[in-house]
């Protein structure tokens, strides 16, 4: 395992950013893994794991260490008549490990098709898409702590996943590393077409859905229209995430605002951040080198050339915009370093 000085991040993250590490190292072994955690560089620095860097930001240099997973492989744990247990290890694309399930017939993730990133990070904010998230088929986490000590199993409640959010992201923040990933998915048919736009299409379109493929086909077909590919346009996806209100605060919305959608949630109503922010005028918006996507508002999206302080700058503009108008507090859906 080699260390990198003062690395070069913009190809490792899907913002394009510009920013420097002071240390950089890659994972590819789990051999690696332990010659890691006895790095003196590893444990005088701060440090942060990174996959596929489609939900980050990095506002500045990381003055510590980046370590980006690369550990591979997805097996078949085991199997009855009804049900599959199918491992991946934390540095699988995870397109990858959605095609390996469909692949087989195994019906969980198919909606979750086409989101950038490693299976690693899939827990970190319980990936969801299109009526389905993660928590639906999680089984287990494996994980080690950062300062040292056992793998930890964690069980899909010890996750605590919710919308776009887990412990990973509140009390056990930045003190694990995620190594693998255990599903547990279905043998027998266990469509979720739940989701309007996804049966639209598959309606319009006259697709019969007989495997988990078609679903996935579908969805990485409506994904490809509608979002910008970071290859082309750099990007993180949503920058917010949408916003959970109760009836009172939407009765007073509705005064002024008859048109907002809302979706009533297990006793919650949630409110798209998209719809707020495109009502603020922002919807493709150009500011300098960074802007809000014209096809969708949730989306901030480097020009080229941009810094992290500058997509900063704008979401900060835009979550004040979105305070003055509705009295709505926006929060990024994307990790900002
Ligand atoms: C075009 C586009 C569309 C997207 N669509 C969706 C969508 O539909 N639904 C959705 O939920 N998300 C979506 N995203 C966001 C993103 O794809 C997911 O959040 C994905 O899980 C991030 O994976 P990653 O490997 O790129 O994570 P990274 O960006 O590398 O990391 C994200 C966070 O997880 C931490 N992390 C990463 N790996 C590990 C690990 N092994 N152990 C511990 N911590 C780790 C990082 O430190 C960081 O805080 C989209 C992004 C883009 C660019």
């Amino acid at each position: 395992m080699t260390i990198e000085k003062n690395y070069d991040l913009s190809k490792l993250n899907t913002f394009g950013i510009k920013a420097n590490a002071k240390y950089f190292v890659e994972l590819k072994t789990e051999a690696d893994l332990v010659e890691l955690f006895g790095l003196q560089e590893f444990k005088d620095n701060k440090k942060i794991f990174l996959g596929g860097g489609s939900n980050i930001l990095f506002a500045k240099d990381f003055d510590g260490i980046v370590i980006v997973n690369k550990l591979k492989g997805i097996n078949v744990l085991e199997e009855d008549n009804e049900n599959v247990l199918v491992r991946a290890m934390g540095g699988e694309c995870w397109q990858d490990f959605v095609d390996f399930t469909v692949e087989r017939g195994y019906w969980g993730i198919e909606n979750l098709a086409l989101i950038p990133g490693t299976v690693g990070a899939s827990p970190i904010q319980n990936i969801g898409a299109y009526g389905t998230e993660l928590k639906d088929s999680l089984f287990n986490v494996e994980a080690f702590p950062i300062e040292g000590g056992e793998k930890k199993v964690f069980s899909l409640e010890e996750c605590e996943l919710g919308y776009r959010d887990s412990v990973f992201k509140n009390k056990l923040k930045g003190k694990y590393f995620i190594a693998a990933v255990t599903l547990k998915l279905s043998k027998k048919e266990k469509k979720n077409l739940s989701y309007k736009i996804l049966a639209e299409y598959l309606e319009q379109n006259k697709i019969e859905v007989k495997s988990p493929k078609d679903i996935s086909n579908a969805v990485a077909l409506i994904r490809k229209s509608k979002l910008p590919d970071p290859k082309v346009l750099g990007n993180a996806g949503s920058f917010f995430k949408n916003v959970f209100i109760d009836q009172d605060k939407l009765d007073k919305l509705q005064e002024n605002y008859k048109d907002i959608p809302f979706f009533k949630e297990e006793g919650t109503i949630k409110i798209p951040a998209g719809w707020l922010i495109e009502q603020c005028g922002w919807k493709g918006k150009r500011v300098g080198r960074v802007g809000v996507h014209d096809k969708q508002a949730l989306v901030l999206v480097n020009h080229g050339g941009a810094t992290g302080e500058e997509i900063m700058n704008l979401a900060n503009e835009i979550i004040a915009s979105v305070k003055d108008k509705f009295d709505l507090v926006l929060s990024p859906e994307v990790n900002i370093v």
